[in-house]
C-alpha cells in the first residue's frame, strides 16, 4: 500500500513548493523508495495549455503529452518518477469529470455538491496514483492555504487521513519567516496564522519547512514548534540557496529530514547516498570557465517562461565544469537595435519555443547573426521554424519565406501546418503534444550528440517543416538529420558547414537532468565553450547520456 505526503504551502506563494516537493521526492528514492509526484492546481481552467506564460510560466509537457504545471519539471530534473497525466490535477479537470459523470446520471438522482463529490474525485484524483510498487505518493496542493479556491482540495485531504489513517499520511507545509531589516528580526506570526488557518480545516502539519533569508535560532524554533504544535526537530530551515537550487536536497537532508519521514511513515529504507549529487553541486562551486548563452524570446522578462530551457542549458554546463550565463534578449529588442548590437560576445545563441508572430523578426535576425559568424546555434520547435525562415530568406533566396503561422500568404511556407491540425478549432490539448520516435541519420551533428539511431522526444506545436521544401534546403547545403518516419516530418535540421548550428522541432529540455545533461543540450555547451576557447574536443558531449 502507498503512503501518502501532502504539500502546502502558507504566507505567501512562490516559495518554491514545487523544488522543496521534488527534493523530498529524491531524498525518499536515495532511500532506496520508490515515489510518484503530483500536483494538485486550485484554477479553472483544465490544464495550463491555454494559459499564457506571463500568467502561469512554462507549460510543461509529459511523455503521454499532457500540458501541465511547469512544477511537473522540477520532479522530474529531481527523481526518476514517471509523469502521466494523472500527475497534475485542476479544479477545471475534477469538475469536468463530476459535469460528465452528472450528465451521464452516475449520481442517480442525487444533489451533486463540493462535499461529498468534488472531494471524492480529488480523492480518486490521488488513489490514481496508488500502486503496489509506489511506496511514497507525494501530492503537491498549489496556491496557498487561506485561498477561497484550494479549500476543496484541502478538504479532500483531510478526508484521505481518516480515509487512510494516521500512520499512513502525513502533511508538511512550506511557509515563510519574513525578516524584518529595521529590527533584525526573522518574524513568526505569519507562520502561526498560516497554520492557525490549516487547524481551522482540520490538518495538523507534521513537518514545517520554513523559507528564510537567515539562518533561525533555536528560540525561533522552540516559539514556532509551541505555537504551531509541530515537533521542533520537523520544524525544518530552508535557508536562501547560496548558488544552486540542486543545494535544497542537501539542505533538507542535513536536517534530518527524509529521517523523520522514514520513521513517522513506518518505511523500510537504506541509508541516503548524495555522493553524485554532491559531486554534480562542487562543479557548480568551483567552475572550470564560463560561457555566455543569448537567449532570445518573445516573453524573455520572465524567467519562468522558459524555466526548463534555463535549467538543461546549466545542466549542459555541468558535465563540462562550466557555469552557463544567460544574456537574456526580447527578440523585439533585436528588431530595434540589430542582432550585433544584443548579442556581440555570446559563446552560443539559443532560441526556444512560442507562438504568435510577435518578435518573430528579430528571432530571425538574431539567428542569421549567428551562423554568419560562425556562433553555435541551438533552435527550440519555434525556434528550428525560425531557423528555416532564415536559411530560406537568406540563404537560399526565397524572399518572403515565411511560417503560415505568421505570413498565411507569404509565397515560400517553408513552415506550414500539420495536416492532422487541419479542422482543428478546440485549443485545449489538441496540438502535436507528446513523445514521437525520431530516426537519427548517422555520420550528422544529432547523431554523434546522442550516440544512437532512435530517440524520443517531446512536442508541442501545430506547424512543421514543409516538406516541399526539403529539395531545396538539401541543396542549400542543409542536413535533415531527424525523422518521424511514420508521418514524414523533419524533426531537426543542421548544417554541417558550421560549428554547431541545430534545430528541433521538439523539447528536449524536459528531459534533462542536472546529473543527466541532455546530450544535445551538453553538446551545445560544448561547443559554446570551444568558442569561448575553454577548449573541450569539438562538440563532444561528456555527461552521462540518456538511458
Ligand atoms: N508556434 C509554433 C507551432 O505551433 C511553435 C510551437 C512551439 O514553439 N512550441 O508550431
Amino acid at each position: 500500500m502507498s503512503k501518502h505526503i501532502f504539500i502546502t504551502g502558507g504566507v505567501v506563494s512562490s516559495l518554491g513548493k514545487g523544488l522543496t516537493s521534488a527534493s523530498i521526492g529524491m531524498l525518499l528514492e536515495g532511500r532506496g523508495l520508490k515515489v510518484a509526484m503530483q500536483k494538485l492546481d486550485p484554477y479553472i481552467n483544465v490544464d495550463p495549455g491555454t494559459m499564457s506564460p506571463y500568467q502561469h510560466g512554462e507549460v510543461y509537457v509529459t511523455d503521454d503529452g499532457t500540458e501541465t504545471d511547469l512544477d511537473l519539471g522540477h520532479y522530474e530534473r529531481y527523481t526518476e518518477a514517471v509523469l502521466t497525466k494523472h500527475c497534475n490535477y485542476t479544479t477545471g479537470k475534477i469538475y469536468n469529470s463530476v459535469i460528465e459523470k452528472e450528465r451521464k446520471g452516475d449520481y442517480l438522482g442525487a444533489t451533486v455538491q463540493v462535499i461529498p463529490h468534488i472531494t471524492d474525485e480529488i480523492k480518486a484524483a490521488i488513489d490514481s496514483l496508488c500502486s503496489d510498487d509506489v511506496d511514497v505518493i507525494l501530492t503537491e496542493i498549489g496556491g496557498t492555504v487561506g485561498d477561497i479556491e484550494s479549500l476543496p482540495f484541502l478538504e479532500a485531504i483531510r478526508q484521505y487521513r481518516l480515509d487512510k489513517g494516521q500512520e499512513n499520511v502525513m502533511y508538511i507545509h512550506l511557509t515563510l519567516l519574513p525578516h524584518l531589516r529595521a529590527s533584525g528580526e526573522l518574524k513568526t506570526k505569519p507562520t502561526q496564522q498560516s497554520v492557525g488557518k490549516l487547524r481551522e480545516i482540520g490538518i495538523q502539519p507534521d513537518v514545517l519547512i520554513c523559507r528564510t533569508e537567515l539562518p533561525m535560532t533555536e528560540d525561533i524554533v522552540k516559539k514556532i514548534s509551541l505555537f504551531c504544535n509541530v515537533e521542533a526537530k520537523a520544524v525544518i530551515e530552508e535557508q536562501d540557496v547560496a548558488y544552486s537550487i540542486y543545494e535544497v536536497p542537501v539542505i533538507l537532508h542535513d536536517q534530518h529530514l527524509d529521517e523523520f519521514i522514514v520513521k513517522r511513515l513506518g518505511l523500510k529504507a537504506v541509508e541516503q547516498d548524495l555522493k553524485p549529487w554532491l559531486k554534480m553541486l562542487e562543479t557548480v562551486r568551483n567552475p572550470k570557465g564560463e560561457v555566455e548563452i543569448g537567449v532570445v524570446g518573445k516573453y524573455i522578462e520572465l524567467h519562468d517562461a522558459y524555466k526548463s530551457v534555463y535549467e538543461a542549458l546549466s545542466h549542459g554546463g555541468h558535465g563540462h565544469g562550466y557555469t552557463v550565463k544567460f544574456r537574456k534578449v526580447a527578440a523585439e529588442e533585436v528588431e530595434k537595435v540589430g542582432a550585433k548590437n544584443v548579442l556581440a560576445g555570446v559563446h552560443g545563441l539559443l532560441v526556444p519555443g512560442g507562438f504568435g508572430g510577435r518578435g518573430v523578426e528579430g528571432m530571425v535576425q538574431a539567428i542569421q547573426y549567428a551562423r554568419e559568424n560562425k556562433i553555435p546555434f541551438f533552435g527550440i520547435c519555434l525556434g528550428l521554424q525560425c531557423a528555416a525562415i532564415e536559411i530560406a530568406r537568406n540563404l537560399l533566396g526565397l524572399e518572403n519565406a515565411d511560417s503560415t503561422e505568421f505570413d498565411p500568404a507569404t509565397p515560400h511556407p517553408v513552415i506550414s501546418l500539420l495536416e492532422e491540425q487541419k479542422g482543428v478549432t478546440h485549443k485545449g490539448g489538441t496540438m502535436r503534444l507528446g513523445a514521437y520516435p525520431c530516426e537519427l541519420t548517422s555520420g550528422t551533428l544529432a547523431h554523434r550528440a546522442y550516440g544512437r539511431d532512435q530517440i524520443s522526444e517531446r512536442h508541442r506545436h501545430r506547424f512543421e517543416f514543409n516538406n516541399k521544401y526539403r529539395d531545396a534546403f538539401l541543396k542549400g547545403g542543409v542536413t535533415l538529420s531527424g525523422l518521424y518516419k511514420d508521418k514524414d516530418l523533419v524533426e531537426i535540421l543542421e548544417i554541417a558547414e558550421h560549428p554547431w548550428f541545430l534545430g528541433v522541432q521538439f523539447h528536449p529540455e524536459f528531459q534533462s537532468k542536472p546529473i543527466a545533461a541532455h546530450p544535445l543540450f551538453s553538446s551545445f555547451i560544448g561547443a559554446a565553450g570551444n568558442h569561448a576557447g575553454l577548449g573541450n574536443k569539438k562538440g563532444s558531449g561528456t555527461t552521462k547520456m540518456l538511458a
